[in-house]
């Protein structure tokens, strides 16, 4: 597998949505099983040699791109992965899907239990909660290179970028590496104050942190919203991609909403995440199904 060290890269494709013709940075197709914002997050990981690492462990929901990603990363390395969540809901230990079901398959030792850093030794590789580690800089660098080599190909100097945000780490480190373009975000998992917060975290100069758009009205993440579901299935009907259900429908309600930022060439990135599709479809259709 170590040719995948060199090879991520992703094409960029023109669609339009809603009347609205923009540019998509496929990410989701970066590699068939390392792929997404997750993917560039731990690039860095895949890439360097860790000699002495055995074990990787990390900690979150046991539904997350993160966790997936990780297996697939401790996967190629030959390392052990130890997982740890407060909860698996009983319906999905009956039923592993997704990826639950596809980072058990890759050998995944799931924890349910609190994570104790202290207990590990140096052969231990640790990594916070989805991703969220300045060793992420290094794979949205790449990133950002790529965009200023398609920006060169197809002669356009300045570009609005839009992604939804979680933690904000790939938003913030495309900024700071782009800064001929203006990127903007909208918070999925907190509110506005938190996303400012973990910008500032990860960089003190706020003339490198993302625009952030919202929406007035207020959004619980992982939630259920028939607006969310309606945006994705149009999102499919429209372009023929499969968007993630978790982050984009709340990011192109955000994106429509401001439809001056069409004004320039408009760059999606597609951060991957479909995998994480199948558990949150099933609720949809059975929530909506006869009345969408
Ligand atoms: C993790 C994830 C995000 C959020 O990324 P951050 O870097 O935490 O902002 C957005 N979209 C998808 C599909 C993800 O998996």
């Amino acid at each position: 597998m170590d040719s995948v060290a060199t090879d991520l890269n992703s094409p960029v494709e023109k669609y339009t949505f809603e009347g609205h013709s923009f540019f998509l940075k496929r990410d989701d197709l970066l590699h068939p099983d390392f792929s997404g914002n997750k993917a560039r997050k731990f690039y860095y990981y895949l890439h360097n040699d860790f000699p002495h690492i055995t074990t990787l462990v990390s900690y979150g929901s046991a539904q997350s791109n993160a966790m997936y990603s990780l297996s697939v990363l401790a996967k190629m390395k030959g390392w052990r992965f130890e997982y740890y969540v407060d909860h698996v809901a009983e319906y999905l230990k009956a039923n592993p899907h997704g990826n639950y079901q596809a980072a058990l398959a890759n050998g995944m030792q799931l924890h349910e239990a609190s994570c104790d850093k202290q207990i590990f030794g140096d052969d231990t590789l640790f990594l916070e909660e989805g991703g969220r580690q300045k060793e992420a800089e290094f794979g949205i660098q790449k990133l950002a290179e790529e965009i200023q080599a398609w920006q060169k190909t197809a002669s356009l100097d300045r570009v609005n970028i839009f992604l939804p945000a979680g933690t904000g780490t790939t938003a913030l480190f495309l900024q700071k590496h782009l800064p001929n373009c203006t990127v903007y975000t909208t918070p999925c998992v907190g509110d506005e104050e938190y996303l400012k917060q973990q910008f500032s975290m990860l960089e003190a100069n706020e003339n490198n942190h993302p625009r952030i758009l919202s929406m007035d009205k207020k959004h619980h993440f992982g939630k259920l919203y028939k607006e969310n579901y309606t945006i994705w299935l149009k999102l499919q009907q429209q372009t023929g991609v499969v968007f993630d259900l978790l982050y984009d429908p709340l990011g192109w309600r955000v994106l429509l909403s401001y439809p001056e930022l069409f004004l320039k060439p408009l760059l999606y990135i597609h951060q991957g995440g479909v995998l994480g599709n199948e558990s949150m479809l099933s609720r949809y259709e059975r929530k909506y199904k006869d009345n969408v």
